[in-house]
């Protein structure tokens, strides 16, 4: 089995299907890409994984193991938001701890994890200020942060450069790619933006209708698409 192995998954709220019959196979270490329009059922795959929601059917495994009913705190996942959904009244490293410090990990532990990932994100200057006193680019880092700090299996992120203007969100698609590069972990990212997705993506999900509309790297989606919703999506002349 693959590292994440999603099989016969569906998802309906009452009698409207928003996922259907979705199977997909991500290796370890993977940057795997979701692009499709708006209301295709992105934001739900992933809420489903890292267990926000629970499917109507099929499963979801990692590392062999099925986590439909597994508690959301012991999945090794961690999401980050578009919104950031920091807390305003907390500095950054109450923001950035926050997790940890709920499940009561040792002080120490706590700050070495918080400094570590405050210097790859270059947030070490900034760990006593609270979120107004910080860019949109600076507060989407304490997102990041907050996922890193729970060492997760598999990040998870939702439209996370969304809210930030078109010059921050290229440098933060390098700093993404580096932060990948470092770690090395599995992250599956969800983007409405094709040039973000081409980008970032080792593969790309194309989605639209609730299904998966091909699988594959970047490069053999554009030079052989499976039809013409994905050649228009990721701009293939074909
Ligand atoms: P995307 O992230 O691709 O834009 P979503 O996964 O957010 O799409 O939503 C897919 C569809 O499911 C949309 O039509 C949305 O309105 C619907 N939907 C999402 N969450 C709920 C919910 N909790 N209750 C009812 N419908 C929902
Ligand atoms: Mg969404």
């Amino acid at each position: 089995m693959a590292f994440l192995e999603i099989k016969s998954l569906c998802k309906s709220f009452e009698s409207y299907s928003v996922l259907k019959d979705i199977d997909l196979s991500i290796e370890k270490g993977e940057f795997v890409v979701f692009v499709g329009p708006s209301g295709c059922g992105k934001s739900t795959l992933l809420r489903m994984i890292t267990g926000l929601e629970t499917p109507t059917s099929g499963t979801i495994a990692i590392e062999d193991e099925v986590i439909n009913d597994v508690d959301p705190a012991r999945r090794g996942t961690a999401m980050v938001f578009q919104s950031y959904a920091l807390y305003p009244h907390m500095t950054v490293f109450q923001n950035i701890s926050f997790g940890l410090r709920m499940s009561r990990k040792p002080k120490a532990l706590i700050r070495e994890r918080v400094e570590k990932a405050a210097a790859i994100l270059r947030l070490d200057k900034l760990l006593d200020r609270k979120p107004a006193q910080l860019s949109g680019g600076q507060k989407q880092r304490v997102a990041i942060g907050r996922a890193i700090v729970r060492e997760p299996r598999v990040f998870l992120f939702d439209e996370p450069l969304s809210n930030l203007d078109a010059e921050l969100r290229v440098q933060m698609r390098a700093e993404l790619l580096e932060l990948h590069e470092r770690l090395g972990t599995t992250m599956i990212y969800v983007t409405h933006d094709q040039v973000e997705a081409m980008t970032l993506a080792d593969k790309m999900v194309v989605m639209s209708g609730g299904r998966i509309q091909q699988y594959g790297r970047p490069l053999d989606l554009y030079d052989d698409p499976d039809n013409k919703f994905v050649a228009g999506f990721v701009g293939s002349p074909k």
